[in-house]
């Protein structure tokens, strides 16, 4: 019989309710305490809770256990070990100890480490992380892990940012007890990441070797009609599209990932489907994951589901909305505007302190979100631009002008007037909405937008928390000590000049214009552009500062995990001019030639009946077709040589620079002719599947 929707919810998860049910009473309380309030777990814990968890994967058919962690490859590892464990007379039990849940130790060589390890120091470890609960994944029991080296320096994606959770947690708790609130003991960012992706057809996809190899078409001309009528948006779900998104809904509740909206997006074949926000660390995992699934269950439906931030020029790219609130474990939403007056004051403080973060870290946040994927989107007229701006909507850049205009400071009542006010009437006209901003507020949470469909979400939340954890530690200094009666006026005090410190960064109107790259330059805001452009500035002194202070990565790691980027850079454009070159020799270029050969056998046997049966036309293509034959010969020569070039470049920050510059200018070259040529050519004698092929007939 199936299953109903609750009962298949987060069946595959050893979560709460399993683990209330399964655990005695005193470790199911020890165990919940560490997750709760970040305290460390003890080894009788960890066995009790280990035999338990094993006990219920094998009721659920695992016969297998894994540490599931996140490299620096942005994907997911896991490496599978049996429960089984020999006993006498050749039979064989079932088993898994405390040592085997909380410690791994994969020979880890082969990741990314930046430098952090040679070849030879192999060893690396898995640290559970019981903030995140363990799942089943095809017959595997998945235990969500840390990774790090011998030197327990972190090699991964999620260390890093449980790091900057804590640095958070530790700098609005202590600017809340200053407040009053002396009843919250930890706070947690919260995180809904709204993924979008394309669908295309696997038959298509297999036929592809740019599809195949790098994720994105490399050449492809536009079809006669493209996104420009916006008629797929929200547009209704043919059944095929529909059946995929009801299987994947399936697959991601029994996960207990909490999937709630779905729908199509701009660009043919994309689409959207945003979860319900948890923990950023549980809601990282959870996108892995989802990316994960959506990839597998394509599959099964006679689909390749493409995560690349732009698998089709001239079409919109993918991209994946941060959104991003805080909470204090007494159930308060920080950045939530509220009615009462009386909590203004609080959102206010916190609202500037995201202000100023942005402002002064608007650098770091562009470097969190850069990749060669993504430089397609960010600055296109279609994702938000490179220039990180802040959008806090009308009704609140009201808010913060009137406390900046009153000359003297105001009473508490007359300011908590305008909260009363405005603020409601702010919550009530919040629907108009930019989308245009790179990092805007929507109601009661802040949504950073420039982040690219394929990556981790971890980066740009580990900014994000340090940047405002800094800002808080700031704020907390210079309030700590104030005598009650004068708190108010001080804090009033401290948002009107960080405000005016740091407004620059406000903008609400259209940031896909020229006017606003140009007012950006005048505000003194940044724009980098390209990744060789922002990578440099992750290990910049004042990044180094920043994470250093708050213990989110050491210098080691930052200089380690800049090399890495870059090392990504530059592989992902060498693979990507590889493959152009190889589908323009061995593919298009042939297929180029065996069209002319066809004309030139259709003139030659047409003047044979006739001599005077007219040919022009044909000889006008043929002509066309030689002529661009030759220039792309020349053009694909000189992306060759450039890449010879690019590989003996021995600094890779150069090296990162000559990709950008010589060979993806080289790419967008050659493709210009290729496209133009594409589209001359029947498509029966292209070796590929077109534009129009892959996005319109799905
Ligand atoms: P919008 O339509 O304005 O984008 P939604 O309410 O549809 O807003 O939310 C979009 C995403 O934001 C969802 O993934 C949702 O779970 C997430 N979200 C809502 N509130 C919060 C919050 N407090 N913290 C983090 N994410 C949130
Ligand atoms: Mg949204």
């Amino acid at each position: 019989m199936k299953k109903s929707i609750p009962e298949l919810y987060g069946s595959l998860v050893f979560n709460d309710a399993v683990m209330r049910d399964k655990l005695p009473k005193d470790i199911y309380k020890a165990l919940r305490k560490t997750i709760d309030n970040n305290t460390h777990l003890e080894k009788d814990v960890a066995n009790a809770v280990a035999i338990a968890m094993k006990e219920w994967a094998v009721e659920h058919g695992a016969t297998h256990f894994t540490h599931w962690f996140q490299p620096m490859t942005g994907f997911t590892a896991e490496k599978h070990d049996s429960f089984i464990s020999p006993i006498d007379e050749g039979k064989a039990m079932m088993d898994f100890s405390g040592k085997e849940l909380i410690k791994g130790e994969p020979d880890a060589s082969s990741f990314p480490s930046g430098g952090l390890r040679a070849t030879f120091e192999a060893r690396g470890y898995t640290a559970w992380d019981p903030t995140s609960p363990a799942f089943i994944k095809d017959g595997t029991l998945c235990i969500p892990t840390a990774f790090c080296s011998y030197e327990g320096e972190a090699l991964d994606k999620k260390t890093p940012l449980l790091r900057s959770m804590e640095a958070l947690s530790k700098e609005a708790v202590k600017l809340l007890h200053i407040l009053g609130d002396t009843d919250v003991t930890s706070v947690k960012t919260t995180v809904g990441p709204e993924q979008e992706y394309f669908l295309i057809d696997k038959e298509d996809f297999k036929k592809r070797k740019d599809l195949i190899f790098t994720g994105r078409t490399l050449i492809g001309a536009m079809p006669p009609k493209g996104q420009e009528l916006d008629d797929h948006y929200f547009g209704m779900l043919k059944p095929r599209v529909a059946a995929y998104m009801h299987d994947l809904d399936e697959e991601l509740w029994k996960l207990g990932i909490p999937a709630k909206t779905k729908h199509n997006e701009v660009a043919p074949c994309q689409h959207e489907l945003a979860p319900v926000f948890e923990t950023s660390n549980v809601a990282v995992d959870h996108n892995q994951l989802t990316m994960e699934i959506m990839k597998k269950v394509a599959d099964r439906h006679g689909y390749v589901c493409l995560l690349h931030e732009k698998p089709f020029a001239g079409i919109n790219g993918s991209g994946k909305h941060n959104n991003w609130s805080i909470s204090t474990n007494t159930g308060v939403n920080l950045l939530d505007p509220g009615k009462k007056p009386a909590e203004n004051i609080r959102f206010l403080l916190f609202l500037t302190a995201v202000i100023k973060a942005v402002d002064e870290y608007a650098d770091l946040l562009r470097v969190s979100v850069a990749g060669a994927g993504n430089d397609h989107r960010l600055g296109a007229n279609e994702a938000p631009p490179a220039i990180i701006s802040i959008f806090i909507g009308d009704e609140l850049v009201k808010v913060l002008d009137s406390i900046i205009n009153k000359s003297s400071f105001a009473s508490e009542k007359e300011l908590m007037s305008i909260g009363a006010t405005v603020l409601p009437h702010f919550v009530k006209d919040t629907t108009d909405r930019n989308r245009t901003s790179p990092f805007a507020f929507t109601v009661n949470k802040f949504e950073f937008r420039s982040l690219g469909s394929s990556a981790s979400v971890s980066t740009p939340n580990i900014v994000l928390n340090t940047a405002v954890a800094d800002v808080l530690a700031e704020f907390s200094e210079k309030l700590e000590g104030t005598e009650p009666d004068e708190l108010t006026d001080k804090i009033y005090n401290l948002i009107r000049d960080t405000i005016l410190a740091h407004k620059r960064i406000i903008f609400n109107g259209n940031g896909y214009t020229d006017e606003w790259v140009k007012e950006a330059e005048a505000r003194g805001l940044y724009n980098l552009r390209s990744t060789p452009d922002a990578l440099p500035v992750f290990k910049s002194d004042k990044s180094k500062k920043l994470f250093i202070k708050h213990g989110v990565f050491s210098e080691t790691e930052i200089d380690s995990r800049t090399e890495i980027l870059f090392e990504n850079y530059v592989k992902t454009l060498h693979i990507e001019s590889l493959t152009l070159q190889d589908m323009l020799q061995k593919e298009f270029l042939p297929s180029v030639m065996k069209y002319s050969d066809q004309i030139c056998e259709s003139i030659s046997s047409k003047k044979s009946i006739n001599k005077e049966i007219p040919t022009g036309a044909s000889e006008k293509l043929l002509n066309i077709l030689s002529l661009n034959y030759e220039q792309i010969s020349e053009l694909l020569e000189k992306l060759y040589d450039d890449t010879e070039k690019a590989g003996e470049i021995a600094d890779i920050n150069e090296q990162a620079v000559f990709y950008h510059d010589v060979v993806k200018k080289d790419m967008d070259d050659v493709r210009k002719v290729v496209d133009q040529t594409e589209i001359l050519i029947p498509d029966e004698i292209l070796p590929y599947p077109t534009y129009e092929k892959m996005l319109f007939y799905v």
